[in-house]
This record gives C-alpha cells, sequence and structure tokens, in this order.
C-alpha cells in the first residue's frame, strides 16, 4: 500500500538526514493557498524562528489517485535542486494521515496573480523572470531534469520579487490528466500535443510561450476550445499585435523559441546572449516595485 512504501521511504530518508521533523516543531500561521492535493500554510519552526511555508498532502489523496511515485519524485528532485530561482525543499515528514513539505516561503505569491492583475507586464519584469526562469532550467537540465510544468501558476516570488519555480514532480503525469480535465493546452509544445518523443527543448519553447503572455497578457495560441488550441499550436500561428510597450527585439526572441522543429529553437545559452534579455533583464534577478 503506499502509505506502507511512503513509511519505508520516510525510515531511509530519516537514516540520512540530520534532522527528523514532526508537527511539533512549527508553528502553523495563514493559510497561503489550496492545491489539488493539499493546503499550504505560513508557519515558523519554534526553535530557530525560521519561516517557511507548509504543504500539507492526504496521505489519502495520494492513495487514491495512486501518485505515491510522483510524490516521492518531487521530494526527490527538489530536495536535490540549490538555484536562487528553484524553489527550496528543506525537507519533510509525516503522520499517520498527511504527508507536510518544508518549502521555502515565496511572500510575493504567484506570478500569476501579478499579472492578470497589471493585465501584463514591462519590458524589464518580463525579461528579468524570462532571464531566471532561463537560468533555473538550465541548472535544472544540467542535472538532467527535464520538462518542468512551467505555467504561470506554477511561478511564485519571493520577498525581493525573485522568481521561484515550485511544483515539481508531479509534472510528467498529472500534466496530460490536467490538461484534458482544464483543456488548457496552451504552454505545450507541438511535439507534446501530438504525443510525440520529445526533449528539454519543450521547456524552451515554453519559455517563449511565458515571453509572449507576460508582454500581451495572454497565451500565444489561446482559442474557444482545445482543439482551436491544437490546431494554433501545430500551425505555430503565431500573431504578435503591435503595441508600443513591445519592442522588435521582444518579438524576434518569441519568435525565435516558438518554432516547430524543436533542434532549431533558440537554446537557453542563447537566450541570456539575446539583446532584449541583455539590454532589458535586472542582473540581480528582482523586481521588487522600487526598481521596475
Ligand atoms: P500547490 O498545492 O503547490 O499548487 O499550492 C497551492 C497554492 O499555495 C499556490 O498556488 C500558492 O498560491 C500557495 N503556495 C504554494 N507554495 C507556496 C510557497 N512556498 N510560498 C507561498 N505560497 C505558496
Amino acid at each position: 500500500m503506499a502509505s506502507s512504501k511512503i513509511q519505508r521511504q520516510n525510515q531511509h530518508h530519516q537514516k540520512h538526514s540530520q534532522k527528523q521533523w514532526s508537527i511539533q516543531d512549527f508553528e502553523i500561521g495563514k493559510p497561503l493557498g489550496k492545491g489539488k492535493f493539499g493546503r499550504v500554510y505560513l508557519a515558523r519552526e519554534l526553535k530557530n524562528k525560521f519561516i517557511v511555508a507548509l504543504k500539507v498532502i492526504f496521505k489519502e489523496q495520494i492513495e487514491k489517485y495512486k501518485l505515491y511515485h510522483q510524490l516521492k519524485r518531487e521530494m526527490e528532485i527538489q530536495t536535490g535542486l540549490r538555484h536562487p530561482n528553484v524553489l527550496r525543499l528543506y525537507g519533510w515528514f509525516q503522520d499517520d494521515d498527511r504527508i507536510y513539505l518544508i518549502l521555502e516561503y515565496a511572500h510575493g505569491g504567484e506570478l500569476y496573480r501579478q499579472l492578470r492583475k497589471t493585465g501584463h507586464l514591462s519590458e524589464r519584469q518580463a525579461a528579468t523572470y524570462i532571464a531566471s526562469l532561463t537560468q533555473a532550467l538550465a541548472y535544472c537540465h544540467g542535472k538532467d531534469v527535464i520538462h518542468r510544468d512551467i505555467k504561470p501558476e506554477n511561478l511564485l516570488l519571493d520577498h525581493e520579487g525573485r522568481l521561484k519555480i515550485a511544483d515539481f514532480g508531479w509534472s510528467v503525469q498529472s500534466r496530460s490528466k490536467r490538461h484534458t480535465m482544464c483543456g488548457t493546452l496552451d504552454y505545450l509544445a507541438p511535439e507534446m500535443v501530438e504525443n510525440k518523443a520529445h526533449d528539454y527543448a519543450v521547456d524552451n519553447w515554453t519559455l517563449g510561450v511565458l515571453c509572449y503572455e507576460f508582454l500581451f497578457g495572454a497565451p500565444p495560441f489561446e482559442a474557444q476550445s482545445q482543439t482551436d488550441t491544437f490546431r494554433r499550436i501545430m500551425k505555430v500561428d503565431l500573431r504578435l499585435p503591435s503595441t508600443p510597450h513591445v519592442s522588435s527585439e521582444a518579438e524576434n526572441l518569441i519568435s525565435r523559441l516558438l518554432v516547430k522543429d524543436s533542434s532549431k529553437r533558440l537554446s537557453l545559452q542563447k537566450i541570456m546572449e539575446h539583446p532584449w534579455i541583455t539590454k532589458n533583464a535586472d542582473p540581480t534577478g528582482t523586481c521588487s516595485k522600487f526598481n521596475i
């Protein structure tokens, strides 16, 4: 049964980590959000007063959806990643009914909310986020971690406005389910919507989609129905509205990422060297209201 597997895994994990955490080590604060498999709370570690986000997942849900492997994957992948633009997973523990993930707290919340509030981002903000994402993905690809679910809902901001990729591990399997259920094909590369073999270049496509959405306020292949979005992605039916706040250099970057042949998409290295990035991205990766 999944829970006994989780227990064995946790015993192994506890043997190899310095500290065995429990809920008694934390003071629980306000709820931060609700995901498909549980809730996230602000929490403070009592001894060091360290602020974290505690993600609480019910084992029953994991068993019901047979997601034990994905959860284990999320925990293993995210524990091993150390990058300023990847949300840290400090550790995890469990009780009889729940699994708790101790996560870095992202004070700025979802990038998605910011985007919806302002309609679109400035070139400075957009370029800073794209550069942060590119660097985080280059780091992940270097560790053979590919194919993340990088859509605005999975991008969080810290207190300085620094972008953090969250939500590891679920992506691969829950992605197809989630997309058929909610009809969000928008971020998927042609080779993925067609169910073809794909590699790390799917992330480069998604960077193009996000860059477009940051600047124009909606994803490029948005349509009334899933079938129409599918058609538009397959045709790479890219329309770049002419607006004064989007430069031709930004359009150039977008059109060099949204390329059907995955081997012809701009590499992560080339994205970082692109004039739109070098001119606009804040080298500190921070985008607070003071330096937009
Ligand atoms: P999730 O279950 O990961 O989808 O999280 C549900 C919601 O909780 C997210 O959409 C965020 O708004 C919030 N949230 C998740 N993780 C964090 C975090 N580390 N810091 C702040 N808010 C978070």
